[in-house]
C-alpha cells in the first residue's frame, strides 16, 4: 500500500475522530486521521470532561452505558491515566415542576438499570457539603456518572492508532473530497491527496462544510458556549452539579488537579463560530457557582474561554452512512461528544466493517425526522 493510501480516512482529530480511528485500527484497518490544525483544536479541547448516563432518550442511555464501561477500561488499554473518576452527577431541583420532571426521567432510566435516585436536600448536603439548600427540593443523583480528561483520552486514542500502523496528519486541511461513480475515492489537503475507499466525517461543528464537499446538506450548526476554570483547592465534593434553572450552571471539581471547571447554557443561545470569551460570562458564572455552593466565593478564576456545541435539530448526534458510498458521518454531538465518543467510535467501526452495529443507531440516522428531542440536553 502506498504512503498516501489507507483503508480509512478519518477527517478530524477531536474525540470522535480519534476514538473512531482507534476502533477501526484495532480491526486491522490502516487508518489515516487528517486534522486541519492539531488534536483537540476543536470542541474537544474546550470541553469540561463531564460523563453522564442520565438521559431520557433510550439510545443515548444505552450509548452512555457503553461509554462509561469503556472509560473505566481506558487506563489499562492505553497504559496511562485518563483521569476517569466516577464521582456522579447531581441534577438539582429548585421547583416542584423540575422535581416532577426528574421523577419521571428516573422512571425511564430505571428501565435501563441505571442506579439513579431522587435524593432529598439533606442528602444533597451530605454529598456536597455546604450546598445552599435554600429553595432546594432535592436532586437526581447517579453515582456511576463521572469525569475524565479530554486531552488524555483523545491523545491516548491517537497514540494507539499510530502504534497500530495508522498515521495522524496535523496541519492538513481537507478542502475537497473526490468521488468516483458516487463512491468516496480520495481527499485533497494542503499537504497532498490521500486515497481510501472509506472517508469518515468527524469534524464536529464543521461537519456541515465537509459534508457539502460530497454534495450533502447536513443539519449541524455551531453554537457558542463559554467555560471557566478556578484555582485548585482541596477536594470539596465529587459529583458534577447541574442547575437547570434559566440562570443556572453546571460545574465539577477536576479529579486530577482540584480545579473547579464549569459552564452555563446562554439564554438565548449564541449561534455561530465565535470563540471569544465574554465579560458577561466572567461576571455571571462565578455568581451562579457561589449561589449554589457559597464557599466557592473564596476561589479565584484563573482562565475563561469559549467553544462550539455542534447542534442538530433534535439534540442528538448524526452517526450514519450516507448516500455517497464509503462516506460516513459521526458528528453533531450537541455538546455531549466527549462522553459519547468512546461508544460511538466503537459502533462506527462496526458499521464500517460489517454494515451494521451491535446497538441499532436508527435514532441517530441522517434521514430521521429530528422530531424526538432530548429532554436532558
Ligand atoms: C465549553 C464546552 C464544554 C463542554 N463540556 C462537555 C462535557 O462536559 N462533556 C461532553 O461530553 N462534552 C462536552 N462538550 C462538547 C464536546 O466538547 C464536543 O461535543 C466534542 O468535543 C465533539 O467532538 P468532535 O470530535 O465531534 O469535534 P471537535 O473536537 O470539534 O473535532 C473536530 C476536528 O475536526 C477538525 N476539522 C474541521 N474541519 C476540518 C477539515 N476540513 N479538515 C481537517 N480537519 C478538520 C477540527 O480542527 C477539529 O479538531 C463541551 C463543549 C464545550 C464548548
Amino acid at each position: 500500500m502506498k504512503n498516501n493510501t489507507a483503508d480509512v480516512i478519518v477527517i478530524g482529530a477531536g474525540i470522535i475522530g480519534a476514538a473512531t480511528g482507534y476502533y477501526l485500527a484495532k480491526k486491522k484497518l490502516k487508518v489515516y486521521v487528517l486534522e486541519k490544525e492539531f488534536p483537540c483544536f476543536g470542541s474537544t479541547g474546550r470541553c469540561i470532561g463531564g460523563i453522564r448516563q442520565q438521559y431520557t432518550h433510550p439510545l443515548s442511555i444505552n450509548v452512555m452505558k457503553e461509554s462509561v464501561k469503556i472509560f473505566s477500561s481506558l487506563n489499562k488499554e492505553f497504559g496511562k491515566d485518563i483521569e476517569w473518576f466516577p464521582g456522579g452527577y447531581l441534577f438539582l431541583a429548585h421547583s416542584e415542576e423540575q422535581k416532577n420532571t426528574y421523577l419521571s426521567t428516573i422512571q425511564i432510566q430505571h428501565k435501563f438499570n441505571l442506579p439513579v435516585r431522587f435524593i432529598s436536600a439533606d442528602e444533597c448536603n451530605n454529598i456536597v457539603n455546604g450546598i445552599n439548600t435554600e429553595g432546594l427540593l432535592g436532586g437526581a443523583y447517579c453515582p456511576t456518572d463521572g469525569q475524565a480528561n479530554p486531552f488524555a483520552v483523545t491523545y491516548g486514542y491517537l497514540q494507539r492508532i499510530k502504534e497500530l500502523n495508522g498515521k495522524v496528519f496535523t496541519n492538513s486541511n481537507v478542502s475537497k473530497i473526490k468521488t468516483s461513480g458516487n463512491k468516496a475515492k480520495s481527499v485533497i489537503t494542503n499537504c497532498g491527496e490521500y486515497f481510501a475507499p472509506v472517508v469518515i466525517n468527524a469534524t464536529g461543528s464543521w461537519a456541515k462544510h465537509v459534508s457539502k464537499m460530497v454534495g450533502l446538506d447536513v443539519p449541524i450548526e455551531p453554537e457558542r458556549h463559554e467555560s471557566l476554570v478556578t484555582e485548585a483547592c482541596e477536594r470539596l465534593f465529587d459529583p458534577m452539579l447541574v442547575d437547570y434553572r434559566s440562570d443556572g450552571c453546571y460545574f465539577i471539581q477536576n479529579y486530577g488537579t482540584g480545579h473547579f471547571i464549569g459552564c452555563y447554557t446562554p439564554v438565548p443561545n449564541n449561534p455561530g463560530y465565535d470563540r471569544r470569551a465574554s465579560s458577561e460570562f466572567i461576571t455571571e458564572m462565578p455568581r451562579r457557582m457561589s449561589r449554589l455552593v457559597p464557599r466557592l466565593k473564596e476561589l479565584k478564576v484563573i482562565r475563561q474561554w469559549a467553544g462550539s456545541y455542534e447542534m442538530t435539530p433534535d439534540g442528538n448526534p448524526i452517526v450514519d452512512k450516507t448516500p455517497v458510498e464509503g462516506f460516513y458521518i459521526s458528528a453533531g454531538m450537541c455538546g455531549h461528544g466527549f462522553m459519547f465518543g468512546p461508544a460511538l467510535g466503537k459502533y462506527m467501526s462496526e458499521l464500517v466493517t460489517t454494515g451494521k452495529t451491535s446497538l441499532p443507531l436508527d435514532d441517530f440516522a441522517l434521514n430521521r425526522s429530528f422530531g424526538k428531542a432530548e429532554a436532558m440536553k
